[in-house]
């Protein structure tokens, strides 16, 4: 599949449907977009091509700054709007989009079930979100005004997951982030000017910006308004520079 992310000042959902448009190659089975907006997570998806999430999007005015997009190749739950991405936790505070495939979901799922969360889908990447919210209630409770609370919820969660996969992450409850990781599956970031854009694949990025950072295996990434942190999934910081692209048309 193909996943897109934009945090900045422009009207992401216009970036993303710009982004899925160029990996739509990816995957045909649904299409979907989640932003941060008035404090609450917008979800937004269709089955079926891009063009039909488009159609749905149409219908309305979404000045949202933050957001991330995907587009599926099904390989587990059918190909339905209700497995489409992105997929949120219970309390749909906290949005996924995943490209690859979560190989111990299912014993994760059992255990999330026992624990009272209720999935939606029949993906594998449904577990993801509901992880992330239990990661940050935890450190709600130990920290009052935690800076790093959801980097460190998604660096707990990758470390549970097994399998290849590239994730985005956006959360209601933090309107100036976008987190991203990787394992085995492309993640791409993009350094424009107080924005910043992620994707599976540099054509995405390539109309917005020649300085890209690809993500290596292990390795996640905070992008706010006013730069990039990467930090390895034992929470080290790393330095990372982006490299110019040299396009010749
Ligand atoms: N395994 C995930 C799903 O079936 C993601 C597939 C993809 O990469 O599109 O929903």
């Amino acid at each position: 599949c193909g996943i897109v992310g934009y945090i900045g000042t422009q009207t992401a959902t216009d970036i993303l449907l710009a982004g899925l448009e160029k990996l739509e190659y990816r995957g045909y089975d649904s299409a979907g977009i989640a932003t941060v907006l008035e404090g609450e997570i917008h979800c937004v998806r269709a089955k079926g091509k891009l063009y039909n999430l488009r159609e749905k999007l149409e219908r309305e005015v979404n000045p949202a700054k933050l957001g991330i997009g995907h587009t599926r190749w099904a390989t587990h739950g059918k190909p339905e709007e209700y497995n489409a991405h992105p997929h949120m936790d219970s309390a749909m505070r906290v949005a996924v989009v995943q490209n690859g495939i979560i190989e111990n979901y299912r014993e994760l799922r059992e255990e999330l079930k026992e624990r009272g969360h209720e999935f939606r889908s029949d993906t594998d990447t449904e577990v993801i979100p509901h992880l992330i919210a239990e990661f940050l209630r935890q450190e709600q409770l130990a920290n009052s005004q935690p800076t790093n609370s959801l980097l460190e919820a998604v660096r707990g969660t990758v470390n549970k997951l097994k399998g290849a996969f590239a994730i985005a992450v956006i959360s209601a409850d933090y309107p100036d982030e976008l987190i991203v990781a990787r394992q085995q599956a492309p993640l791409s970031i993009g350094f424009g000017q107080g924005e910043f854009f992620c994707a599976s694949d540099t054509p995405a990025l390539v109309p917005h910006t020649n300085a890209v950072l690809t993500l290596e295996n292990g390795e996640l990434a905070r992008l706010t308004p006013l730069g990039v942190e990467v930090y390895n999934f034992a929470g080290e910081r790393l330095k990372k520079y982006p490299r110019t692209l040299n396009w010749n048309p």
